[in-house]
């Protein structure tokens, strides 16, 4: 990969580059769609990483078919699939591992400790494997998406971050490899996250600036479904991703975790300026 992309740039080629960790959905598709239209070469990764995982059962039990996978991408006229082992990205002895300090304890990260360090590690590592000229991330994962628009500042990584907007089934319910473990009794209930999401942003618009006014209106709203149960949610900075009292001109992150049953789902919406 470090060759080939060698040659890709000294070609003048523009690189887009989609990681993933496979079982794709639409989701992933948009992201491939848009590193189609913008760049001459896409490159798509396959690799389910290990160090990003807390839970040695939850890696087991992600889904892993890179037959299933390719054959997806076969319509979508992707120039490379690189899907290297564990031991190609991690090498013998492997000691260094990327930290962003602060975005990486916050949300997600305090459920699941390590986990954006395995995230940042990673993409530093794929970064500086393919030197991709854009980098095409989901804002599904709004944590992960500041968190590699501080560390591509930070280390000087000349990638162009481009964020694509959550992909939704039919009822609103973000896509995602996980909404297969749901029971369609659940998969169906879960549409209440994007409902609450909604009419928070709605309220926003309407005038109500109260952070946690705005934070309540979305815990109603989930706790009106029985099924769900709520990890957290939270109004914060959409970059720094401190929380906030007031809703005001910078943009603003709703981020939730909702649990249906055993599956962990989740979800956000950002309002105004993302820019
Ligand atoms: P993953 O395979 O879960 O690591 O996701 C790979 C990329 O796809 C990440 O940048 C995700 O944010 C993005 N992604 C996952 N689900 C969605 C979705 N429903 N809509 C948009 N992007 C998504």
């Amino acid at each position: 990969m470090f060759s080939l992309s060698r040659k890709l740039r000294r070609d003048g080629k523009v690189i887009g580059l989609v990681p993933t960790m496979g079982a794709l959905h639409d989701g992933h598709l948009s992201l491939i769609r848009k590193a189609r239209q913008m760049c001459d070469v896409v490159i798509v990764s396959i690799f389910v990483n290990p160090t990003q995982f807390n839970e040695i059962s939850d890696f087991d039990a992600y889904p892993k078919d890179l037959t299933a996978d390719s054959s997806m991408l076969a319509n979508l006229s992707v120039d490379y699939i690189f899907a290297p082992s564990a031991d190609e990205i991690y090498g013998p002895n492997f000691k260094t591992f990327v930290t962003v300090d602060d975005l990486s304890e916050k949300l997600e990260g305090s459920s699941r400790p390590g986990h954006f360090r395995g995230v940042s590690t990673v993409v530093s590592i794929l970064f500086n494997t393919i030197r991709p000229d854009v980098g095409f991330f989901g804002q599904k994962d709004a944590q992960q998406v500041a968190l590699i628009k501080r560390l591509t500042f930070d280390l000087g990584f000349e990638a162009e971050i481009v964020v694509l907007p959550i992909v939704r089934e039919d009822n609103g319910l973000a896509m995602s490899s996980r909404n297969e473990r749901l029971t369609p009794e659940q998969r169906s209930a879960a549409g209440i996250i994007n409902q609450a999401l909604l009419k928070a942003s709605r309220a926003a618009q309407e005038g109500e600036s109260n952070a946690s006014k705005i934070a309540e209106i979305v815990r109603n709203t989930i706790e009106s479904e029985p099924l769900g149960n709520i990890d957290y949610v939270a109004v914060v900075d959409n970059a720094t991703l401190e929380p906030i009292e007031k809703i005001s001109q910078s943009a603003v992150l709703i981020a939730v975790a909702v649990r249906f049953g055993e599956v962990r789902l989740i979800d956000n919406i950002v309002l105004g300026d993302q820019e």
